[in-house]
């Protein structure tokens, strides 16, 4: 229960923070290390590898990035039942999977059941346009050329309906079977379900399949066809009912023993109803039975009180994120209580025009770095609001005008964007890195767009972020420390500053450092001239008064 009432609490959270929560409470990744087939266990990494980046990447074209917007994500694409690639393992077993997910592959033999009448191709009309209120209007429909016209008479329209549906079903039939390089297995039963009132028999797919197969002398056919009779019946029928097991009695029943032959239960609840335990009900156990009931009464006695001694020293401080973004690990770094209300008890901030503008120019750069910026002139403005603009005038612009001028406008990355989950401990810290140049081999140049300002040059955190970037490669994409350069390019000034990587042995203790404060809910403020540009100071007595007493 604690588990579950946790993991509710974590669905709260960012979706990727949520989903790492998951795996790692079920050990997954254990579960992984421990595997003996390293092939099989390489496959499952690259494939949860890819569906976090997935979930990293999706971003919901409104609203917040919440479970259930991940969750509505999902059911659309389910839903419009697009042609999922799958990427089966190697290993020598059945593939079981949709129509659908096949798409794509091919194997040795492959097994289509269910080519049975009204089960593949089954004609039934999905969605009638015709009826409102049941599907979308035919004119709004994406497939509406694909429809049938209407041309005033319903029961045609229905039959152009089941066509179309026909047609749809023959092309999910070619795809399954034509996945079949040398033994294709077709197959329809007569009954499915133990409903049924009449045999199925043979499909239309399966007949055009055998009079196709027959025709092609370099093709071996074998078709069976086992007789049903109506007049035998469904087979199935009962199938179920048989397998229910009995039902296992009242929930509560009554227990007679010696001492209460109507049962212990019924005398409790007389003795309830009469306002206590009357003198005949007293007297009848023995006066061993009494001091085994005294004994029994103490020890649960003595249990209820130690279970309130512990409920009162539960420790009711705010649970800690097991997953936490690079970002907010150097807010924690450099403020506790920061980190505290912008991610354990979050409190309400102000998402001021410098980190709207800092978000539109990383996205500008981007889209360029992908090359999808040939329509995005330099002038074009951003979708900022005009009080964003007035305040400094000419900004995005200059701020893109001074990374075309840097050295990396030109230079394609080797990723851009790129996610990661770095695991310290039991714990994970999450992230995304603007850009890596460089040589997958090779060394690499992994770079960090800022649009503020540069720090003061004794900021101990100034290259944090950076080094944060340099675990991850080394650690998740296993680079050596000697291949990498750290970049920041600030904007604002054209200034770069470049690192070598530090000593990721040091780099590790400090992270774990600032995890084990966030483990240990040490939140309190260190206030600094970070207060002055903090969200929080409205909220905070140390902060205000730092402020106060410089200005
Ligand atoms: S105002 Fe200063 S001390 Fe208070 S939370 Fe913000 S950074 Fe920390």
């Amino acid at each position: 229960m604690e588990e579950l009432r946790e993991l509710r609490e974590a669905a709260r959270r960012p979706v990727p923070e949520f989903l790492a929560e998951v795996v790692r409470r079920i050990g997954l990744l254990e579960e992984l290390d421990a595997e003996p087939d390293r092939t099989l266990a390489t496959a499952k990494r690259r494939n949860l590898a890819a569906f976090l980046d997935q979930v990293h990447a999706f971003q919901p074209l409104e609203g917040e990035l919440t479970l259930r917007a991940f969750l509505d994500h999902l059911d659309a694409i389910e839903e419009d039942r697009g042609w999922t690639p799958v990427q089966p393992t190697e290993e020598d077993s059945v593939k079981v999977m949709t129509v659908h997910a096949a798409k794509g592959l091919e194997f040795e033999a492959v097994f289509v059941p269910g080519l049975a009448k009204d089960v593949f191709p089954n004609t039934r009309i999905q969605h009638n346009p015709a009826r409102r209120g049941d599907s979308l209007d035919v004119e709004l429909r994406r497939d509406r050329a694909l429809l049938p016209r209407f041309d005033g008479v319903m029961t045609h329209f229905l039959e152009g309906l089941r066509t179309q549906e026909e047609y749809e079903e023959r092309r999910t039939a070619y795809v399954a079977l034509t996945r079949a390089k040398r033994y294709l297995h077709a197959s329809a039963a007569n009954w499915y379900g133990e409903n049924l009132q009449k045999p199925k028999g043979v499909g239309k797919f399966l007949s055009e399949l055998k009079r196709w197969g027959e025709g092609r002398p370099n093709a071996t056919l074998e078709f069976h066809v086992p007789e049903a009779s109506p007049s035998e019946g469904n087979p199935l029928a009962g199938y179920r009912q048989a397998r229910v097991p009995a039902w296992p009695g009242p929930a509560f029943r009554e227990e007679a023993d010696e001492l209460f032959p109507e049962g212990w239960r019924r005398a409790a609840l007389g003795a309830a109803a009469a306002g206590g335990v009357g003198e005949e009900l007293v007297a009848r156990p023995s006066p061993a039975e009494r001091e085994a009931y005294a004994a029994a009464a103490a020890a649960r006695r003595t249990l209820a009180a130690h279970l309130l001694e512990r409920e009162a020293a539960v420790d009711e401080r705010p649970m800690a994120p097991r997953t936490v973004t690079v970002s907010s690990v150097i807010d924690y770094a450099r403020c506790p209580a920061r980190f505290r209300w912008s991610v354990v008890q979050p409190l309400p901030r102000f998402s001021g025009p410098a980190a709207r503008i800092g978000t539109e120019v990383h996205a500008w750069i981007e889209r360029r770095s992908s090359g999808q910026t040939s329509l995005l002139e330099l002038e074009e403005m951003p979708d900022l609001l005009t009080e964003e603009l007035v305040g400094d005038p000419g900004r995005v612009e200059r701020l893109r005008r001074a990374f075309l001028e840097s050295r990396f406008a030109d230079m394609v990355p080797l990723y851009a964007e790129r996610p990661f989950l770095l695991p310290v401990g039991d714990r994970f810290v999450g992230g995304r890195i603007d850009a890596i140049y460089g040589a997958p081999d090779g060394p690499w140049e992994v770079v960090d767009y800022k649009t503020g300002k540069p720090p003061a040059p004794d900021d101990p955190l100034a290259r944090a972020q950076l080094d944060l970037y340099a675990l991850a490669c080394i650690e998740v994409w296993g680079k050596r420390p000697e291949e990498l350069t750290l970049t920041y390019l600030y904007l604002a000034t054209g200034e770069e500053r470049s690192y070598p990587a530090a000593d990721p042995a040091e780099l590790r203790a400090r992270v774990a450092t600032w995890l084990d404060g966030i483990a240990a809910g040490a939140y309190d403020p260190t206030p600094g001239e970070h207060c002055r540009w903090c969200d929080f100071r409205p909220f905070c007595e140390a902060g205000r008064t730092y402020v106060g007493e410089r200005d």
